[in-house]
């Protein structure tokens, strides 16, 4: 008798797929999972530096149609690793949407040698700086149940434009 088991892919994804539960952006939820070795070597989802509001408190911070309130989950993974003096040596990246230039440029120097991810999102310089760079990138397939956008968005337009609301 055999049962179905996940690929080491799908299984890190539907990690990654349950890390995005805890980002507090109300915009986008998104994770990320850093692995050696069939390893976790550090986790991250999109939130606000330590110490700071979240957006599922005071509502999101827009500039120019982003939130910049939160780091990104491929950023907080990457930090969370330096936190803790994990090297990220050689890693895959598993997240849960495709990297935006800041990130890919962050995962290039933190020399992530793989990208995993899951909804595309368009950014031709990410992708042409991802190609020259020849680190490889690759579309997964979306855990069954999964869905991209948060249920609740409720307070996203409430503080829009206004930093002056932060707490
Ligand atoms: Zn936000
Ligand atoms: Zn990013």
């Amino acid at each position: 008798m055999s049962r179905q088991r996940p690929t080491w892919d799908a299984y890190f994804l539907q990690i990654a797929a349950t890390v995005s539960g805890r980002s507090t952006c109300l915009r986008r939820a998104v994770g990320a999972v850093l692995v050696r070795d069939r390893r976790i070597l550090a986790t991250g989802y999109n939130g606000s530096p330590e110490g700071l509001p979240h957006c599922t408190d005071v509502g999101c911070l827009i500039v120019d149609g982003h939130c910049v309130r939160t780091l990104h989950a491929e950023q907080n993974a990457l930090l969370q690793a330096a936190a803790h003096g994990v090297s990220t040596e050689g890693a895959t990246i598993y997240v849960t949407s495709e990297p935006c230039l800041q990130c890919t440029k962050m995962l290039l120097n933190a020399r992530v040698r793989r990208i995993v991810y899951l909804d595309p999102y368009d950014d031709a310089l990410a992708r042409a700086l991802r190609q020259q760079a020849g680190i490889a990138c690759e579309r997964g397939e979306t855990p069954v149940g999964f869905r991209f956008e948060r249920e609740v968005d409720v307070r996203v337009g409430a503080d829009e434009g206004d930093p002056s609301s932060q707490a």
